[in-house]
C-alpha cells in the first residue's frame, strides 16, 4: 500500500499545485461539495482535493504525479452519471480529477465531417458548434446542457437518436487518452477505415474512467436536418406501440430518428411536478409515443410521410389519438414533456430505477410480463416504463403509491429481482445505457459470464496494473494480480 498519510497528500498537493496553478487545485469544502455527491444523491464521497487541469500536458503531469504517489484518481465530467461512478468513495483517499477546464473545440473539419473536441466540452456546446457550420452532432440526451463529452464517451451514452445514428461508440473516429502512468495515447487522425489490429479506442469508450482519462476525441458529424416532423400519438397497448415502430421505420424511408415511449403515469408525474409541462391531448390513454422523422433535405416530404404513417396506424387501430407538431416550438414542447417524465419522478420522491434492454422484437412482451409480475406482488406501486423503446431500451422505474412511501425502500430489492429476472429470461441487458459504476457492480459480477469477467479484469490489469484509475467502478474486488489468478 502506498503511504496514504496526510503529509503524503500535502506533498502531492504541492506537486499538483505546481502543475495546475492555484486555480486548478480546489480544497475549499464549499467549492468541493457539489462535486462529491452524484446526481441521484445516492453516493457521497470525500477527497483530499479536486484537480482541474486545463491542458492535456497538465492532465498527463497530474496523473504521473498521482501514480508516483500511489494515489488513485476519479475522473469527473459533468457529474450527471446515474450509477455513482463520478464521485470519489468515502475513504477520502482518492483525488478527483475534474475535466471541466479542458474544453476547447480544437477543429471542425467540414470536408471530413468531423469535429475534434476536448473532453470537458459540454455536449450542447458541441451540438451548437456543429450547427453553426450547418452540421449535426446527433448525440442528444436530457443532461446535454451539463454533461461533458468525456463523460459521454466514458459511459458510452445513448439517448434519443440512437435509433438512427447509434450510440456514442458509433460516433467516434478517434481518441486522446492519458494512461494511468501519465503517458498520452493518441489517435486523432479521423480515419473512417483503419484495420490495423485491435481497435484500442473502443477499450476506453464505456470504461467509466477505469483505464485512463480521455482528454479529447474526434467525432463524426452529419449534414444538419433541414426538415423534421414530430408527433405525439396515443395507443392502447404495447403491441400497437411496437407495430407502429415497425411501420414508421419502413414507411418513412428509414428517416425515423426517435421513437420514445411515454406511459400515462409518467406524464401525470411530469404534469404534477414540472412547471411548463402541458398535456397535449384532451383524453387520457395508457401509452403515448413521441416519434420524429428528420432529413437533411428541406423538401423531403416528411410531413406527408408522417401523416400517411399515422393514418395507416389509425386504420389498423394501433393509434387512437395524436397530434403532429405544427411549429418548432410545439415540437420542443413535446420533447420537454418527454424529458419532464425524468424530472417528474425525481421531484415526486423515491423511485427504484432500472435501465434495461431487450431485442426490439421482444420489447412489448417484456414490459407487459415484468409489469404483470410486479403488479401481482406489489399491486399498489406504480411502474413508470418509458424511453427509447425504438432501441430496445426501456427505463423501467417503480414509484410508490401517491403520497405513501412506507416500506418502499425495503421493497426495492424485490422489484429489482423481478425486473432483472425477467430481463435474463428475455435475453436482455441489466444496463442499456447508464453503465455499471458503483451501483451495478455486484449485479454485473452476478450476471456476466466468467469468461467476460476474466477478460475484463485482464484488460484492467494490463492497462492499469496499480489499480489507480477509478478503482471502485465496474469490479466488485480491486482488480489486483492475485485477484485475477483465482
Ligand atoms: P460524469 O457523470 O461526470 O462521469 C460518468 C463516468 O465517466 C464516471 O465513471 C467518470 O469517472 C467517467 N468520466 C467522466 N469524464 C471522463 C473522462 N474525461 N475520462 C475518463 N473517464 C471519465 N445517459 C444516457 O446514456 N442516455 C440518456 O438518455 C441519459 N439521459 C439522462 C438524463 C438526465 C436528466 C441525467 C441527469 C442523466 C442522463 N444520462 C443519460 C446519464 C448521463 O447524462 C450520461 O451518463 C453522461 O454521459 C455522463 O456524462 P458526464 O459528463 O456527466 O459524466
Ligand atoms: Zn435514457
Amino acid at each position: 500500500m502506498p503511504d496514504q498519510t496526510r503529509p503524503a497528500f500535502q506533498d502531492l498537493a504541492d506537486r499538483l499545485r505546481a502543475i495546475v496553478g492555484e486555480r486548478g487545485l480546489v480544497t475549499d469544502p464549499d467549492a468541493l461539495a457539489p462535486h462529491l455527491i452524484d446526481w441521484r444523491r445516492r453516493y457521497f464521497g470525500r477527497t483530499p482535493f479536486m484537480v482541474r487541469p486545463a491542458t492535456v500536458d497538465e492532465v498527463s503531469a497530474v496523473v504521473a504525479a498521482c501514480a508516483d504517489a500511489g494515489v488513485s484518481m476519479v475522473p469527473q465530467g459533468g457529474n450527471t452519471g446515474l450509477v455513482g461512478g463520478s464521485v470519489p468513495d468515502e475513504t477520502g483517499l482518492q483525488v478527483l480529477v475534474n475535466l471541466g477546464r479542458l474544453n476547447r473545440v480544437r477543429e471542425l473539419d467540414r470536408a471530413n465531417y468531423t469535429i475534434t473536441v476536448e473532453a470537458g466540452c459540454i455536449l450542447a456546446d458541441i451540438q451548437q458548434a456543429a450547427a453553426a457550420d450547418g452540421m449535426l452532432f446527433p448525440l442528444s440526451l436530457g443532461a446535454e446542457g451539463s454533461c461533458q463529452i468525456g463523460g459521454n464517451l466514458s459511459t458510452n451514452a445513448g439517448g434519443n437518436a440512437v435509433l438512427h445514428y447509434g450510440n456514442m461508440r458509433d460516433l467516434v473516429l478517434g481518441l486522446e487518452v492519458v494512461l494511468p502512468d501519465g503517458r498520452v495515447w493518441q489517435d486523432l487522425r479521423g480515419l473512417r477505415k483503419d484495420n490495423t489490429g485491435y481497435d484500442l479506442k473502443h477499450l476506453f469508450i464505456g470504461a467509466e474512467g477505469s483505464l485512463g482519462i480521455i482528454t479529447a476525441a474526434i467525432l463524426k458529424l452529419f449534414p444538419a436536418h433541414a426538415d423534421s416532423q414530430t408527433a405525439l400519438v396515443a395507443l392502447h397497448d404495447l403491441s400497437s406501440v411496437m407495430a407502429l415502430f415497425d411501420a414508421a421505420r419502413r414507411r418513412s424511408g428509414d428517416q425515423l430518428v426517435a421513437f420514445e415511449l411515454m406511459p400515462r403515469v409518467g406524464i401525470d408525474l411530469a404534469l404534477q411536478h414540472v412547471t411548463g409541462a402541458i398535456d397535449p391531448l384532451e383524453e387520457r390513454y395508457p401509452h403515448y409515443v413521441l416519434l420524429e422523422l428528420a432529413s437533411s433535405r428541406s423538401e423531403a416530404g416528411l410531413r406527408a410521410a408522417l401523416e400517411e404513417i399515422l393514418e395507416a396506424a389509425f386504420e389498423e387501430g394501433w393509434v387512437v389519438d395524436g397530434t403532429i407538431a405544427a411549429t418548432e416550438e410545439q415540437a420542443r414542447q413535446l420533447w420537454f414533456l418527454r424529458e419532464a417524465i425524468v424530472e417528474g419522478q425525481r421531484l415526486n420522491g423515491a423511485s427504484i430505477k432500472h435501465d434495461v434492454s431487450v431485442k426490439t422484437s421482444r420489447m412489448g412482451d417484456f414490459i407487459d410480463t415484468a409489469k404483470a409480475r410486479l403488479a401481482e406482488r406489489f399491486p399498489d406501486d406504480r411502474v413508470v416504463a418509458f424511453g427509447h423503446v425504438g432501441d430496445g431500451n426501456v427505463h423501467f422505474n417503480i414509484c410508490p403509491p401517491a403520497g405513501d412511501e412506507t416500506g418502499f425502500a425495503e421493497r426495492g430489492p424485490a422489484f429489482t429481482e423481478i425486473v432483472f429476472g425477467t430481463v435474463a429470461e428475455f435475453g436482455g441487458s441489466i444496463s442499456a445505457e447508464h453503465g455499471i459504476g458503483r451501483l451495478r457492480r455486484e449485479k454485473l459480477a452476478d450476471v456476466a459470464s466468467p469468461v467476460d469477467l476474466e477478460l475484463m479484469r485482464r484488460i484492467k490489469q494490463a492497462v492499469d496494473p496499480a489499480n489507480l484509475m477509478n478503482p471502485h467502478v465496474l469490479f466488485v474486488e480491486p482488480s489486483t494480480g492475485s485477484d485475477l489468478d483465482r
